[in-house]
């Protein structure tokens, strides 16, 4: 078991150190800024919605390990997605790193490595805050900016 938490933490420094999807879309359909005081994790998380389908996903910011490599993993889980889909891919992630019973399920794929936050209730906001940030993008219902506190 150590070994695997030793393989999930190069995967969560790996994209801490080079995050993926880590620019601005100019033309992006929805802008969404996201805040964990907590922590002082920032980001702002830019979408391309073509129909219902998440066409472009990227994000810039700035914040600790853990909120950059789940913004990092999130970008390149939801390209591609359905909106439907990113939704409820955010409650699986919400459940795994929220629950004691909910462990990774084999859908959410890479987004497992971060199961251990729970262990860590501290880092959960860090986990979950591009998720959060995503979620209001889609739902075009607000602009003003997320937090999770
Ligand atoms: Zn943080």
């Amino acid at each position: 078991m150590s070994q695997l938490n030793e393989l999930y933490q190069e995967v969560i420094l790996d994209h801490n150190r080079r995050p993926r999807n880590f620019r601005a879309i100019e033309a992006a359909t929805a802008t969404q800024e996201g805040y964990n005081p907590l922590c002082g994790d920032r980001l702002t998380l830019y979408l391309t919605l073509k129909g219902d389908v998440i066409a472009d996903v990227a994000f810039q910011g700035s914040g600790c390990a853990i909120s950059k490599a789940s913004a990092s993993l999130m970008t390149e889980a939801l390209k591609g997605k359905t909106v439907a889909q990113a939704r409820e891919l955010f409650d699986k992630f919400q459940a795994m790193i929220t629950s004691d019973h909910a462990g990774p399920t084999a859908d959410l794929g890479k987004l497992s490595v971060l199961a251990g936050v729970r262990e860590f209730p501290a880092r959960i906001k860090c986990a979950s805050l591009a998720w959060h940030t995503m979620k209001a993008a889609v739902a075009h219902d607000t602009d003003a900016p997320v937090s999770t506190e």
